[in-house]
């Protein structure tokens, strides 16, 4: 499938927010976002529009599918699933994107962004539940033990990954044995659980998509 290969700064820039998608970089000063830089394209001076209701709700729909690094097809499959699903829509849309291997590996540490995660699920260095899983939309469950491969243990960017991240712990509804490069997915998390995403508002993208 193909994936945006551009600058990815240029998408936080897009929508003013820190989308997380540089690992180290995000957390440093040579953020632009930290330093204000205006969107591109944008006169810093330009008095701000007002956006029309599409926008408003392109703009959501847009941040949380480049949050989880996702092309336009495949979260418009996730969001038909999700409609599928008992329950609230934007809801179960947000536990879908949370049960993504790629997200996995990288909430459990693993590595510094989703992209990085991706490439480390893509090249066959992770396991679930002891066998090899080399698709980055594969759903993960309760329940699941998700590990590094044991042969990829001495990668360089795994373990600094871990070095760097893994202090400040992983979110309630992970376990992880950093020594042994090693977790479990608890639970699936609810809307409420997933604190790290700011102010996304899902019923914006229910509403997008229901027209
Ligand atoms: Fe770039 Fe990360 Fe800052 Fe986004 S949050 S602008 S990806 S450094």
């Amino acid at each position: 499938m193909a994936r945006y290969t551009g600058p990815v700064c240029r998408l936080c820039r897009t929508e003013q927010k820190k989308l997380m998608l540089k690992g180290h970089r995000c957390l440093s000063d040579k953020c632009p976002i930290n330093k204000k830089r205006p969107a591109p394209g944008k006169d810093p001076k330009a008095r701000p529009g007002k956006r029309s209701d599409y926008g408003v709700q392109l703009r959501e729909k847009q941040k949380l599918k480049r949050i989880y690094g996702m092309q336009e097809k495949q979260f418009s499959l996730f969001f038909e699933r999700a409609l599928r699903m008992p329950g609230i829509t934007g809801e179960n849309l947000f536990a879908l994107l949370e049960r993504r291997l790629d997200n996995v590996v990288y909430r459990m540490r693993f590595a510094v962004s989703r992209s990085q995660a991706r490439q480390i699920v893509l090249h066959g260095h992770v396991t679930v539940n002891g066998k090899r899983v080399d698709v980055p939309s594969y759903l993960v469950k309760a329940e699941d033990t998700i590990e590094i491969e044991e042969s990829s243990k001495g990668l360089i960017i795994i373990k600094d990954a871990l070095k760097e991240f893994g202090k400040s712990g992983v979110m309630p509804w992970l376990q992880l044995d950093p020594d042994a490069m090693k977790g479990k997915f608890l639970a699936v998390p609810r809307r409420g659980d997933i604190t790290d995403l700011g102010d996304i508002k899902e019923q914006m993208i229910v509403e997008l998509y229901s027209k």
